[in-house]
């Protein structure tokens, strides 16, 4: 594997650690998208040109996406802001088996987990 390469796919085993030390929201977002809910909106004024600042929050990591939209509802730009410990150093463009490994993750928190309300029914 060429150095570049390397930068831009994570390999397995550091997927692996990245996956271990990451909390189950980071997990749920970077495998079933962020869960977005509106947050706030300003009129920003720049010289002749008037745009709307959009942001949306994520309910269950707090990233955050901002929009830059137009008069006439054109996205002009979009960023997001994360929150710390959301971006892992060295983990590059997420690839299929890097999804692979984070809906096993997933899955095998959900086992672990005490059905709720178990004793109630028996
Ligand atoms: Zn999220």
């Amino acid at each position: 594997m060429t150095p570049k390469l390397r930068a831009l796919y994570a390999l397995p085993s550091n997927v692996n650690q990245a996956i271990s030390k990451m909390s189950y929201e980071f997990m749920s977002c970077r495998d079933w998208g962020h869960s977005w809910r509106a947050y706030t909106v300003d009129i920003q004024n720049t010289g002749r040109r008037k745009t709307f600042h959009e942001t949306l929050l994520c309910s269950r990591c707090e990233t955050r996406k901002h929009r830059d939209i137009s008069t006439i509802g054109e996205i002009l730009a979009t960023h997001y802001t994360y929150p710390a410990g959301y971006l892992i150093p060295g983990w590059g463009r997420v690839t299929k088996n890097d999804r692979a490994a984070l809906r096993l993750a997933i899955v095998q928190i959900l086992l672990a987990r005490e059905p709720e309300g178990e004793l109630e029914i028996r």
